[in-house]
């Protein structure tokens, strides 16, 4: 068995990231820029918008940050998008999920230009996704794809089984697999005989959101087993993977924490430079 190393990976992006980043400053005197906008004081949002910034100046690039109190309007929050739209050294703009109630989260997803779209989640950007010509591709997802990548596992013409559907995450890497000529199969709470479906995975991507819900039941001899469950079980992170059974069977497996989350944030970075290069 082979535990994939989201840290190790993640860590080799963010340090190609800052050389290239360094030598377009010395090309051009500029540097990308990536807006984060959080409004309110969840404190898990709070904690990941600071990270991002942090990341973001490590690399090199400009942070925008806007901290917002959890009163702002919707109106509000739709001119401030809009100044960062306008603005030229702005490349990037993350909205921090999820907004307050008061606040259509659809309508600010809109609202953000898709060439700033650094989460991918524009329905511009979701269109491109599924015709196979995206640019911004959610990070998460992509993520996943280049440890698979990374690792030299084979995609193409294997069966890839992803459970869960959600926009953020099920969806998309079911489009990217499918992209990378997997045949791919997307499971959900609706799936009947769901173990007969994921025992036929040469790659299972699980993304339920249940802590340990993938026992080795479920799981072929020799699978590619990728774990973007972050569950909180006890303080302690766990994925949705039974972890120690299933990496007995697995093939490669990712841990969690570890694994596919630290990609996430590297694939924003590079989301970023790669708007800040189609802006040249
Ligand atoms: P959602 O809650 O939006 O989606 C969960 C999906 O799992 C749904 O499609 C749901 O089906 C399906 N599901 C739920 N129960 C079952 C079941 N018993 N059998 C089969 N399918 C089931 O979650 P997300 O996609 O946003 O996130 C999934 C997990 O990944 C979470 O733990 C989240 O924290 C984590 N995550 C990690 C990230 C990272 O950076 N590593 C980034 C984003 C998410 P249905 O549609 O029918 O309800």
């Amino acid at each position: 068995m082979v535990l994939i190393d989201g840290k190790k990976v993640s860590a080799e992006i963010r340090s190609r990231l800052m050389k290239e980043t360094a030598e377009l400053k010395s090309k051009t005197g500029r540097a990308p820029g990536l807006a984060t906008v959080l409004v309110g004081e969840d404190p898990a949002s709070a904690v990941y918008v600071r990270n991002k910034n942090k990341i973001c100046n490590e690399i090199g690039f400009q942070s925008f940050g806007q901290n917002l109190p959890a009163e702002t309007t919707e109106a509000q929050l739709l001119d401030i998008i809009k100044e960062l739209n306008e603005n030229d050294k702005v490349n990037g703009i993350l909205v921090q999920l999820p907004l307050p109630d008061h606040i259509d989260s659809e309508k600010i997803l809109l609202s953000i230009d898709p060439k700033k779209d650094v989460d991918g989640f524009h329905p511009i950007n979701v269109g491109k996704l599924a015709i196979g010509n995206a640019l911004l591709t959610p990070c998460t997802p992509t993520g996943i794809i280049v440890l698979l990548d990374y690792y030299g596992i084979e995609i193409a013409g294997k069966h890839a089984v992803v459970m869960g559907r959600s926009n953020i995450v099920g969806k998309p890497v079911a489009h990217l697999l499918l992209q990378r000529h997997a045949t791919v199969t997307i499971c959900h709470s609706r799936t009947t005989n769901l173990e007969q479906v994921t025992r036929q995975a040469d790659i299972l991507i699980a993304a339920v959101g249940r802590p340990h819900f993938v026992s080795s039941d479920m799981v072929k001899e020799g699978a590619v087993v990728i774990d973007v469950g972050i569950n909180r079980v006890d303080g302690k992170l766990t994925g949705d993977v039974d972890f120690d059974p299933v990496a007995e069977k697995a093939g490669f497996i990712t841990p969690v924490p570890g694994g596919v989350g630290p990609m996430t944030i590297a694939l924003l970075m590079e989301n970023t430079l790669k708007a800040f290069k189609a802006s040249l």
